[in-house]
């Protein structure tokens, strides 16, 4: 087996302490040596880094990377700032794309009307005979246009949905807007199913763009029926480039008679000869939904609707039961949380597991904990749960100052992401994208909740600088802490003699630059198993 040494290198190990090494040695697909001992070496080859930064792989904990291949064939809106921008753009796609029959596309940003509330009809006037569906950026909310409607059956005659919300107009009529699953599946069920072929090849975009972004794993946190299939098809046509790991999504009303399916599809993926890196371990819930959109599940009523604590997802004794019976399965149990009720129930179910079913080796993961009671900030540790963000969400911006502060009020506003408090309890805390919903690339976010601020570097000082953590921290966070919430910090994550050959190479060091500049850092390369799966 081929050995190459890299000298002249600024290399850290994957812990935030860990100190700058010069020398990395790798033989094969995984590492021989770091730091003197590497230098020791004789190799076959050896590259000088001329003082580049080598760290562990990025892994992304927490991302929706079929949806996200998937956005890729529609219109381009993600980022416009205006409805007319949006408008432009569906029909430039629309006359682009003549025999498309269902247009789908996303992610709009809800804040760049006041109330996020879209009319089917400013859709209308660019596409009137075809269906569109706009996903908002929160992947909870759609806007289509009256064909999208009038194809799924929704108007002024849809009764009352148990979770979900049809935005009317004053007349009673359905706007175009819909909120939550009951009200978005009535419309995507009436959708058109995309083939396998065009699957495969939105994993293969995926996977690709990750591969850039210096990406060697991911969750795909939501999988419903038929994307398992999927992504089997992809890893046995070969076009996935990283580890990934599914997190089949349990639904309130059906996780009883989806629980086998789930065991026949993890059963087919771990049994099949041509699969190398692809695992079915965990099972994700949605408590809640989003702040921005009023459904996230809150303790304390919404400051803009005193009626309202949100919209849970679940009865909080059915979600305990369902959380019982993934973890009894050997699921890992991966909960998204926003409100400080659905944090709250969800750590109520993750221990009703620990207490009620055999010891195992779980690593529960609540994801997202935007909005974290005190009194419930130390039952992660005590209960071994990994709290999973996504760092970019760690600042003041439209979704934040626009969207969600006027929901909750200041006080409450000025609790959120409480990432310091977390570290220093020793929790454990990963990271994840959220991507489609936000950016996938790890160096547009891992520095924000360094400084907590938007890129215009507002407000001065931070926002709550108390919470802010460090570079080191980030890095551990978005590398070797979703290793360990991947059940695979034993192969990945850190560099040192026997882990894989995972890594990559940055043209400079993160960690001697204004946290600002992060994202200007460019990947060089990404090596998974010692194979260059990107070079720039
Ligand atoms: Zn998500």
């Amino acid at each position: 087996m081929a050995s190459t040494l890299f000298i002249n290198g600024k290399i850290w190990a994957g812990k935030a302490d860990a100190p700058i090494e010069s020398a990395l040695a790798i033989e094969g697909s995984k590492i021989l040596a770091i730091g003197d001992a590497a230098l020791a070496l004789t190799c076959d080859s050896t590259v000088d880094l001329a003082g580049a930064f080598i760290s562990p792989p990025f892994a992304d904990g927490h991302a929706h990377p079929l949806f996200g291949g998937r956005q890729s064939f529609g219109p381009q809106i993600t980022g416009l700032e205006s409805v007319e921008e949006i408008l432009a753009e569906i029909k430039r796609f629309a006359d682009a794309n003549k025999d498309l029959e269902w247009i789908i596309g996303g992610t709009y940003d809800p804040a760049i009307h006041s109330d996020g509330n879209f009319d089917a009809a400013l859709l209308d006037s660019v596409v009137p005979n075809r269906p569109v569906v706009l996903n908002a950026m929160d992947y909870h909310t759609i806007w289509v246009n009256t064909e999208a409607m009038k194809r799924s059956g929704v108007d002024t005659f849809t009764g009352e949905l148990e979770v979900g919300t049809i935005v009317r107009r004053e007349d009673g009529s359905a706007m175009g807007t819909l909120r939550e699953w009951d009200a978005v599946n009535l419309v995507m069920d009436a959708a058109p199913a995309p083939s396998m072929a065009r699957e495969i090849k939105a994993l293969e975009y995926s996977s690709k763009r990750y591969a850039a972004d210096g990406v060697t794993w991911w969750l795909d946190a939501w999988v419903d029926r038929g994307m398992a299939e999927s992504y089997l098809a992809a890893e046995e046509a070969g076009v996935l480039l990283q580890g990934v790991n599914l997190a089949f999504r349990a639904d309130p009303r059906t996780w009883e008679e989806d629980l086998p399916y789930f065991l026949e599809r993890r059963k087919e993926i771990e049994s099949s000869p041509k699969n190398k890196s692809l695992t079915a371990k965990t099972v994700k819930f949605f408590a809640d939904g989003v702040i921005e959109g009023g459904t996230a599940a809150l303790l304390e009523p919404y400051t803009n609707d005193p009626c309202s604590h949100g919209m849970p997802v679940w009865e909080w004794p059915e979600m305990t039961r369902a959380v019982l019976a993934m973890d009894k399965a050997g699921f890992q149990v991966h909960i998204h949380a926003i409100g400080d009720a659905g944090i709250r129930a969800s750590l109520d179910a993750i221990e009703a597991a620990i207490k009620t079913n055999p010891m195992w080796d779980r690593r529960p993961t609540i994801v997202h904990v935007q909005l974290l009671d005190a009194v419930d900030l130390p039952r992660f540790t005590e209960l071994g749960i990994i709290a999973n963000f996504g760092p970019l969400w760690t600042r003041q911006d439209p979704m934040q100052a626009v969207s969600s502060a006027p929901r909750i009020g200041p006080e409450r506003t000025d609790r959120q992401y409480l990432l310091r408090s977390l570290l220093d309890n020793k929790t454990r805390v990963a990271f994840g994208s959220d991507w489609p919903v936000t950016s996938e690339v790890p160096l547009e976010g891992i520095a924000v909740p360094v400084h907590r601020q938007t890129p215009d570097r507002k407000p001065a000082g931070g926002w709550m600088p108390h919470e802010a953590i460090t570079i080191q921290e980030a890095f551990q966070a978005y590398t070797h802490e979703v290793a360990y919430q991947a059940f695979e910090d034993g192969s990945w994550g850190t560099l040192a003699p026997g882990f894989n050959a995972d890594f990559i190479i940055l043209n400079s060091s993160p960690f001697e630059c204004d946290p600002h500049d992060v994202p200007a850092l460019q990947v060089m390369k990404t090596y998974r198993n010692g194979e260059a799966i990107y070079s720039r």
